[in-house]
């Protein structure tokens, strides 16, 4: 049954969608979906797990048999690279991301973050299914740093480099050092990028760290996309500042003449995001509701595939109606679906029947790998435990799809 007419494409063939998975797969996916169902499990697994692992307490092996399998590619690079070569296979392409985040590890541990990424790239640069990586700033920098940066940003009204340029010169002598070693980190990953041909997705984080982080890609896209897309920042429409910044960054784009590179998200963080903002008493950044929500990552894709010119955009999203909405405007404007600046992506382990059927379909798509010792991915793997159970979540469709597919499969 063919996925895709002229101009509407469907996302409901499982056929195509788990055409990978084996029964015993899809069973231990129907059972990981079933658990997430339950939002009392969830909360009590995501409050205990951490705090256990930290301890040390016996319970790796069984995250690594159920919820690391599910959405982890594997505890190292290598193991990492048998999953991105299955999804090959379909003409899925993969974004490696190193699931580090969040440290206070020192320098140190920076540097040795940079290095895994560097590894990344290196890797990255010889397989065609892989054309990007994925980093986290707080990866390579101190969470205080940038939260005292992004501070000092917010003194004014000016444009988001000159906020970041004055801010810069407000810091202490050592931290002004550290920073500078910041910027040479991220300096080295676009170079090495941009030398193996491989791109840097830069993923959004919490709003009191995302300026600098906003700024410092920025800086980086105006060096390195001259011609071709190399890095990428990450916005976050669940923001409700997040559209007017996304045009500013067009026009940016056009004047200085670079590449945009966009990656659209509706956003992970929003429970932290509203709970911070009550106990510190300020307006929530984030939108009224969810339709909001929807209707500026709508325009978002709106706007950017008005743009391919000056914008390379990833539609970074489990919703079928924007992937919908994007597909159908890149076969109404008759660009081919592979157009180099339009891509589409969704997690490992969630959303196959999308991921596939666009692979099916002659779209560039991937799945967004993470890889990792299991300590290092928790906090990722608990906010896909709390993403899927909370209410609107994923877990109904995706069970719904797994049990379509049991049935044709006959599988009890
Ligand atoms: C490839 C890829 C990369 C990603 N990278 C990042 C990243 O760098 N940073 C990041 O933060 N996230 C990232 N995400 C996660 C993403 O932000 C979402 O959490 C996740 O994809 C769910 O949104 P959705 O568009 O898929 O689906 P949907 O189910 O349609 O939307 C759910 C999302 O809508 C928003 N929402 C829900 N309820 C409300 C409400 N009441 N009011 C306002 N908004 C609401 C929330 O953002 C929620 O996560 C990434 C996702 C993908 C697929």
């Amino acid at each position: 049954m063919s996925v895709v007419s002229k101009s509407h494409i469907a996302f409901d063939n499982t056929e195509i969608a788990f055409a990978y998975k084996s029964d015993d797969d899809l069973k231990a996916a129907n059972f990981l979906f079933s658990s997430m169902g339950f939002e009392w499990l969830v909360k009590i697994g995501t409050r205990i797990t951490p705090w256990a692992v930290r301890s040390g307490l016996p319970i790796k092996g069984m995250i690594r048999k159920t919820i690391f399998r599910q959405f982890v590619g594997g505890e190292s690079l290598d193991a990492t690279k048998v999953v991105a070569n299955m999804l090959a296979g379909y003409n899925v392409q993969s974004i490696l991301d190193y699931g580090v985040e969040g440290g206070e590890d020192g320098e140190d541990g920076f540097d040795h973050s940079m290095q895994e990424f560097l590894k990344v790239i290196d890797y990255a640069s010889g397989v065609p299914s892989v054309p990007f990586i994925s980093i986290k700033v707080t990866g390579i920098a101190r969470f205080a740093l940038l939260e005292k940066l992004d501070d000092l940003m917010h003194a004014g009204t000016d444009t988001l480099v000159n906020r970041y340029q004055k801010a810069l010169s407000l810091l202490g002598q050592n931290e002004q050092a550290e920073w500078g070693r910041v910027v040479e980190r991220m300096q080295m990953l676009c170079e090495r990028a941009a030398e193996k041909q491989v791109a840097v997705l830069v993923d959004a984080e919490e709003t009191w760290i995302q300026d600098p982080v906003d700024a410092l890609t920025c800086i980086m896209m105006d060096k390195y996309n001259r011609h071709t897309c190399f890095v990428y920042n990450t916005v976050q429409l669940y923001r409700h500042d997040r559209l007017p910044f996304l045009r500013s960054m067009v026009e940016a784009a056009k004047l200085r003449n670079f590449i945009l590179g966009a990656k659209l998200v509706r956003g992970a963080y929003m429970e932290k995001e509203r709970h911070r903002a009550e106990d510190k008493n300020y307006p929530s950044p984030i939108q009224p509701d969810k339709e909001s929500t929807d209707r500026d990552y709508d325009e978002a894709i709106q706007l950017c595939l008005d743009h391919l010119e000056s914008v390379a955009v990833i539609v970074a999203t489990h919703n079928e109606h924007s992937n919908r909405l994007a597909a159908e405007l890149v076969m109404k404007k008759g660009l081919p679906h592979n157009h180099p600046h339009v891509h589409f992506s969704q997690l490992y382990g969630m959303s196959d029947n999308i991921t596939f059927n666009l692979a099916h379909a002659g779209f560039s798509v991937s799945k967004y790998v993470p890889f990792g010792p299991i300590e290092d991915v928790v906090p990722y793997l608990m906010r896909r435990a709390q993403e899927n159970s909370s209410v609107g979540g994923q877990t109904g469709r995706e069970l719904l799809l797994l049990r379509k597919e049991m049935k044709r499969r006959s599988i009890k």
